[in-house]
């Protein structure tokens, strides 16, 4: 069982006070922070008042889903009066005037949260090296990567700064961190969850999820978030399911499991990493899962398609950081035209001004039926593509990344390089098909390693139990280099 479950169990029955449990929480909290950089800022006080609150109301506690578990959030999601700066200069400053959708429904479910988790500036990155605010280091091994772009909510869920976290998913940044940092995240289907309140990178293809030990831990985040929200238009109206009672009592037996062949072509991946799946299906074999081929044959171009669809969005929504709305304006200025261009050319680091360079050239007019047109043609046949896999299969299995943890520096230097990371992450995010990434062993130099299941949209029970039967089957533990 994961901390978060462990922990409610521990709070409910009274065997673990809320406020003592917070007292010495927050001292292993800030000396590990300090080494790993996770957590922008720790709201310690904040957290002990709600604290002292759940003692003094034992009742109170029970009803409560989620009564005094302490969770990061990612620096995309708002919380009413908080900073929230998408780790992003531009944003330093400003104060949310209101919470997501999400954070309030976690507030609501009795959540206590306890910090601001660092990310790649603007959710865009691999390896939470493209923040104002310092890279987050991986707690599994400190010179490494905590993969991005969610990579301080992974890190202080690894390195136990939180029991479970929120974060944002575009193109990888849940489910990479995760695997980079030996946990488990989900990315629900496109719709699942409200994003009212989150920063939005690209609107058609951001999704929040959970991020904690296991899939139980990660179901009782999601059933908390999940579900129709008036003030977003885009989530689905589609009914949520119990899905830590899926946890408890899902069986692989006779379960439809597809390899995609694209995925498993010589020379991508990390040959440690394919041994590791190959024991991997083995499991899975032993649990009475059905093994067979699958295809998505557009897999090939889904980086491609990716990086243009979402520069593209990300050129439109970042449009508004214009340093009249919202947090940083340069002070010296000749014009209207001069602000906005000194507040943008200062505050953007270089990926994210990259980033707006290629959308604003892809929707260009003469290039956008080359271009971006084009991309959404391919988007389509990949989203065909996964569904009629799913006629066949009832899951597909993959690698979550090619590669473990790569050494800070590494890539920094080098975008393609970067974005060659996620090569098995984005197309699910381009066809809207929710998937998650949970640890499933450690490769020669002790680094976590990372399987993927993805399932047909609205199908997160499935998902979910069927990841926690994997973690029942063979448990992984951590090894924090701590
Ligand atoms: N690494 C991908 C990117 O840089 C995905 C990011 C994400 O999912 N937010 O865009």
């Amino acid at each position: 069982m994961g901390r978060l479950a462990t922990l409610k169990e521990g709070f409910r029955s009274g065997k673990i006070g809320v406020t003592e449990y917070y007292k010495d929480f927050f001292s292993r909290v800030r000396v590990r922070n300090e080494k790993l950089n996770a957590l922008l800022e720790i709201f310690e006080k904040d957290a002990l008042e709600r604290a002292v609150k759940f003692d003094q109301s034992k009742s109170t506690l029970g009803n409560l889903p989620l009564g005094a578990l302490p969770i990061a959030i990612k620096d995309m999601i708002s919380i009413r009066g908080q900073e929230l700066n998408a780790s992003s200069k531009i944003l330093k400053g400003y104060r949310a005037p209101r919470s997501a959708t999400v954070t309030e429904r976690l507030e609501k479910d009795g959540a206590i949260f306890v910090g601001r988790a660092n990310c790649d500036e603007f959710a865009m990155g691999s390896s939470n090296e493209n923040t104002s605010f310092g890279p987050v280091k991986n707690p599994c091994a400190l010179d490494r990567t905590a993969g991005g772009s969610s990579g301080g909510s992974a890190a202080a869920v690894a390195a136990e700064l939180c029991v479970g976290a929120l974060g944002t998913d575009t193109g990888g940044s849940i489910r990479l961190p995760a695997a980079f940092c030996g946990i488990t995240g989900l990315k629900p289907t496109y719709g699942r969850v409200s994003r009212s309140g989150a920063i939005a990178f690209a609107s058609s293809l951001d999704q929040i999820g959970p991020m904690a030990d296991d899939a139980l831990d990660c179901a009782h985040i999601l059933q908390s978030i999940a579900g129709r929200d008036p003030r977003d238009a885009t989530s689905m109206p589609v009914k949520t399911e119990n899905y830590i009672e899926a946890c408890k009592s899902f069986s692989l037996k006779g379960v439809k499991i597809g390899l995609p062949k694209e995925y498993f072509q010589k020379g991508g991946v990390d040959p440690e990493i394919e041994k590791n799946l190959q024991s991997n299906l083995k499991v899975l074999e032993k649990e009475g899962a059905i093994i067979r081929e699958a295809s998505i044959p557009h897999t090939p171009y889904g980086i491609a398609v990716y990086y243009l669809v979402a520069t593209a969005e990300a050129a439109s929504n970042l449009a508004r950081y214009d340093g009249i709305r919202y947090g940083k304006r340069v002070e010296q200025f000749k014009s209207l035209k001069d602000l906005i261009m000194q507040t943008r050319s200062e505050g953007f680091g270089s990926e994210v001004k990259r980033r707006i360079m290629l959308g604003t050239f892809a929707l260009s007019s003469g290039y956008y039926d080359a271009y971006y047109s084009k991309a959404q043609f391919v988007r389509s046949k990949l989203q065909s593509e996964f569904l009629n896999a799913f006629k066949e299969v009832d899951l597909l299995f993959t690698p979550v990344a090619p590669s473990t943890a790569f050494k800070i520096g590494e890539k920094v230097n080098d975008p393609l390089q970067m974005y060659l990371s996620d090569i098995y992450t984005v197309s699910i995010n381009l066809a809207g098909v929710p998937a998650i990434a949970f640890p499933v062993g450690h490769d020669s130099q002790n680094l976590p390693i990372g399987g993927q299941f993805i399932a047909p949209p609205f199908a997160e029970a499935k998902l979910l139990g069927a990841a926690a039967a994997f973690e029942r089957a063979q448990p992984f533990q951590r090894r924090l280099a701590l």
